[in-house]
């Protein structure tokens, strides 16, 4: 196992009206070598390599992984920083157990490109779906294919058109 403790500090965003609280976790162990591994298991959104980081875009939040910590930049308060923390813990060990069958990934992994997307939408900007444009709605089903189904025009040939273009990314999808 890699990671077995941390120990979590909270502070308030420069914001006085924000109510979020951001997070980081110091642990107790170096992860820099499980960074590149996890890039490919979990998609980064943003690697570095000199000092190690990959940062991973989750729902609502941006969770960037260093050495020996890992800061959240939004949480509403400790049990749900807790249970992030806990799946990531989870996710560092699970990869740095099973290295050896994963190809690491020193860049950036490929994300959907929106205009991809795009291309594959009715292109009408009729707002049924509640996103005020075809773009906006590209953007959020990039994230979550689910929301493929909010488009009252898009018949199943179209949204498999969509999904298989998604699916070869692997991303945004486990938590
Ligand atoms: S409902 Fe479909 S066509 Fe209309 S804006 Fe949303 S994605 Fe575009």
């Amino acid at each position: 196992m890699l990671i077995s403790r941390y120990r979590k500090e909270f502070c308030r965003p420069p914001n006085p009206e924000a109510e979020h609280l951001r997070c980081v976790a110091y642990l107790d162990t170096d992860i820099s070598e499980v960074l590149p591994y996890l890039n490919r298991t979990l998609g980064g959104h943003q690697y570095f390599t000199d000092p190690p980081s990959l940062t991973l875009k989750l729902p609502g939040k941006l969770v960037t992984l260093y050495g020996k910590a890992i800061a959240i930049n939004i949480v509403k308060d400790e049990a749900e920083a807790e249970d992030v923390l806990e799946w990531l813990k989870e996710k560092v060990n699970e990869t740095w157990n099973r290295r050896e069958e994963i190809e690491p990934i020193l860049r950036v992994a490929p994300k959907p490109r929106l205009l991809d997307i795009l291309r594959l939408l009715p292109k009408t900007n009729c707002g049924k779906c509640g996103d005020p444009t075809c773009m906006v709605f590209a953007l959020r089903s990039s994230e979550n294919a689910g929301r493929l189904e909010d488009c009252p025009h898009l018949d199943e040939s179209g949204k498999g058109r969509i999904r298989e273009y998604l699916e070869q990314f692997h991303w945004g999808t486990e938590h």
